[in-house]
C-alpha cells in the first residue's frame, strides 16, 4: 500500500476534527489519484483552497499524488513559500469585481442580511444542490453553504463554507471573508426578491401609501419585482440597528 501525508494550514484546520489538526493525516492513495479527490476525501472542499505545495513545489490540481509525498494544503491569503523560491500556483481565481452570491436553502436569514445590505444575493429555500452549482457555473456567483458536499462539486468555482450557523456571525463572517465593506450599500434592494430599488414619483403611488406615510415622507422607493414600496420610515428601528452594527468594520 502506498501513502501521502497532508498539513492543513490556518482556516482550513476548521475542517479537521480538533485532535487531527496539528499533525499530519496520512491517506492510503490509489494509482492516479488526483491531488484534489485526495485532498476532499479529507473533507475539505477545493473552493477553499488557494495553495498546494508537495515536497516544497507548488502544484495545481491535477497533481497525481505520489507515495511519499507531504502535501501541505494553504486557504487563500496564506503566505506559503516553496521551499526552492519558485513561483506559486495560485488556485483560487481572482473574485469577480463585484461578489454576487447565491445561498443554498438552509441560509435564508444570511440572504436577507446580504440583501438589506444591498448584495446581489440569490436565493430560494428550495433550491436544490444541482440547481445550485449549474446556477454559480453559468453566472461566477459565489456560493454560500454548510454543505461541504456541495463545494465538492467540480463545476463550483467560487465557494465558501460558512462557519457558523448564527445568522448574525454569519453576515460578519461573509463581509470579513470577502472584503464586502466598501461596496456596501444599505437598503438599496428588496430583501424578498433580491430586485435592486428604483425611485419613485409620490404621486403615482400615493394611493397605495397608508395616511401617516404620506404625510410625513416624500422620498420613496419601489421594487420592480414585486412592486413593493419602501421609504425611510418602513425598517423597524431593530433592523436599522442591526444595518449599523454590520457596517462597523472590526479592526483587524
Ligand atoms: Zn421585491
Amino acid at each position: 500500500m502506498e501513502y501521502a501525508y497532508l498539513h492543513f494550514h490556518a482556516a482550513l484546520k476548521d475542517f479537521i476534527s480538533p485532535g487531527g489538526r496539528n499533525k499530519a493525516i496520512t491517506r492510503a492513495i490509489n494509482r492516479k489519484a488526483s491531488i484534489k479527490d485526495v485532498i476532499e476525501s479529507c473533507d475539505v472542499p477545493h473552493t477553499e483552497i488557494d495553495l498546494i505545495i508537495v515536497n516544497g513545489v507548488s502544484v495545481d490540481f491535477d497533481y497525481i499524488v505520489q507515495n511519499g509525498d507531504e502535501i501541505h494544503v494553504y486557504p487563500d491569503c496564506s503566505t506559503a513559500l516553496t521551499e526552492s523560491g519558485k513561483p506559486l500556483r495560485h488556485l483560487s481565481p481572482p473574485l469577480p469585481e463585484k461578489p454576487w452570491f447565491i445561498v443554498d436553502a438552509n441560509l435564508g436569514r444570511l440572504a436577507r442580511y446580504l440583501r438589506l445590505l444591498g448584495f446581489d444575493c440569490l436565493y430560494r429555500n428550495d433550491f436544490a444542490d444541482q440547481s445550485i452549482a449549474e446556477i454559480s457555473c453559468k453566472t461566477q456567483r459565489i456560493v454560500l453553504t454548510r454543505d461541504r458536499k456541495l463545494l465538492k462539486r467540480k463545476i463550483i468555482t467560487y465557494g465558501y463554507f460558512v462557519r457558523t450557523d448564527i445568522p448574525k456571525a454569519q453576515i460578519r463572517e461573509t463581509l470579513h471573508r470577502f472584503n464586502l465593506y466598501a461596496s456596501l450599500a444599505p437598503l438599496t434592494r428588496c430583501t424578498h426578491c433580491n430586485e435592486k430599488l428604483v425611485s419613485a414619483e409620490k404621486p403615482l403611488i400615493a394611493h397605495r401609501l397608508k395616511p401617516l406615510t404620506r404625510q410625513y415622507y416624500d422620498k420613496f422607493l419601489i421594487c420592480p419585482g414585486c412592486n413593493r414600496i419602501y421609504w425611510q420610515g418602513s425598517h423597524s428601528m431593530h433592523i436599522k440597528r442591526l444595518i449599523e452594527e454590520f457596517c462597523r468594520q472590526p479592526a483587524r
